[in-house]
């Protein structure tokens, strides 16, 4: 049995943290810590997603470009091409992608419209709590 995406958010909620592209990425760094996540989905101008930028977008930037990029727009180091799911993808679904992308977080995406974001720590709580309810049913299976 595999949990959807849409019962992680009926439990943990619909709220996404977005920003538009011009944003600055000493901006995005203040709003991932006050908000104590790791990714922000930039928007365009008509809500819809035009890019992923996250923590490590950061570290990648400044890596490469050092402090210049405090001030440089999340649009030109954002990841463009993002890859989302939907309300019916399910925790197995969701580890195959974030392995094989090499990434952390997941928007969720319904007819166009952003309606939620999954991140590994939902996944990881999730499966934990799908496995310790299939060791109670063999357990009791087991007791009889
Ligand atoms: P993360 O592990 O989520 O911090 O992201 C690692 C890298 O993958 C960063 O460059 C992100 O911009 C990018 N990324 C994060 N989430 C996605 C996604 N859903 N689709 C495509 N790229 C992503």
């Amino acid at each position: 049995m595999s949990v959807s995406v849409k019962a992680i958010l009926d439990a943990k909620g619909r709220d996404v943290v977005t920003a538009g592209g011009n944003t600055t990425v000493a901006e995005a760094a203040k709003i991932l810590n006050q908000k104590r996540i790791g990714a922000i989905v930039v928007v365009g101008m008509n809500g819809k997603i035009s890019g992923i930028f996250t923590e490590r977008d950061i570290v990648n930037a400044v890596a490469k470009h050092g402090s210049e990029s405090l001030d440089k727009p999340i649009a030109s180091l954002m990841t463009a091409k993002v890859q989302r799911c939907k309300e019916d993808t399910t925790t197995d679904e969701l580890m195959g992608l974030m392995t094989s992308g090499r990434f952390r977080h997941v928007p969720v995406e319904e007819k166009g419209k952003l309606t939620g974001i999954i991140s590994i720590g939902d996944v990881v709580k999730w499966r934990i709590r799908e496995i310790e309810l299939e060791t109670e049913q063999i357990k009791a299976y087991i007791a009889g």
